[in-house]
């Protein structure tokens, strides 16, 4: 079992949510993509790990003194795991300590990040009383990645070798008391948002309407008035009031601000009855300026 899973920071909700509703600037549509890319890697892993026995944390910040980051931790026989995930493709040639890939492009120094990670992990584990030995890799996960180098390097997990990183945590471990303790220090030390986010809103009215599909992200589900489930053409189907209730969050969090039931009906062209028991079981109204508005439960 994972003890924690990552969560999208409040900034990559919103532009998952805006995206393909408004024409995102430059750097938004390239923060969204390099995290789409991220995402996908660390959830192959995510997946492939459930087998892994030990403590298990995905996606956490400390600050020791500096601040960094940790696709994975695994804590497992007295020693601490730690695995950034890369998922590249394609052609990626080293050298030295740089990787470059078929179009040039160059990747930031990984190893440096990767060892900064390494040093900040043993210093907080230290701080903390606990003297587990770090041991930090790089695991690319994408099968489609071709890695050309002239030695291998033991800091590199390539993607035919994750299958024997999943087999070394074995099924039956049993955790000690100190793992336990220490996974939950860190646990209560993860620092959930990064204050350097900052979101802009796009203006709402702008924005195309529609419900989106969770899975393959088309907008524009329509619901079937006798039937109590929605189903894309994907295949995706789900109860109607739990896409209900997720349109509108979703529609908060792109207005950024309360919205009516008016507002809803346009946004998603459900049967105003559905809406009206959503909005009554799963939102707070407001009174604002002689008209009616909803938020979330215990916003104000
Ligand atoms: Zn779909």
């Amino acid at each position: 079992m994972f003890l924690k899973r990552h969560q999208p920071s409040e900034y990559i909700q919103y532009l998952r949510a805006a995206d393909k509703r408004v024409e995102l600037s430059q750097t938004d549509e390239r923060i969204l993509k390099n995290y789409l890319k991220g995402y996908e890697g660390e959830n192959h892993y995510f997946e492939m790990a459930q087998k892994c026995g030990g403590l298990k944390l995905w996606d956490v910040s400390l600050m020791s003194p500096g601040l960094a980051q940790y696709d994975f931790i695994h804590i497992y026989n007295g020693k601490v795991y730690h695995f950034d995930i890369k998922n590249y493709t394609g052609n990626v040639r080293r050298v030295g300590q740089q990787f470059v890939s078929d179009g040039d492009y160059y990747y930031q120094d990984i190893f440096s990040q990767l060892n900064r990670a390494d040093f900040y992990l043993s210093n907080f584990l230290r701080t903390h009383g606990f003297q587990n030995e770090v041991i930090s890799h790089i695991v690319f996960i994408n099968p489609q990645l071709t890695l050309i180098e002239d030695a291998p390097d033991p800091r590199i997990v390539k993607p035919s070798q994750v299958e024997q990183v999943i087999h070394f945590f074995r099924q039956d471990y049993q955790p000690s008391r100190e793992e336990e303790r220490l996974a939950r220090i860190l646990l209560e030390h993860h620092q959930a948002s990064n204050p350097h986010d900052r979101i802009v809103y796009y203006p709402f009215q702008n924005k195309k309407k529609g419900i989106r599909c969770p899975r393959c992200r088309y907008i524009g589900l329509e619901s079937e008035k006798s039937l109590k489930k929605i189903r894309c053409h994907c295949g995706f189907v789900e109860q109607k009031k739990i896409i209900l209730k997720s349109a509108i969050e979703e529609m908060l969090l792109l207005k950024n601000a309360t919205v009516s039931r008016r507002e809803i009906e346009e946004w998603t062209s459900m049967c105003p009855k559905a809406i009206k028991r959503v909005l009554k079981e799963s939102f707070q109204m407001h009174y604002n300026n002689r008209s009616t508005v909803y938020c979330l439960l215990n916003d104000k």
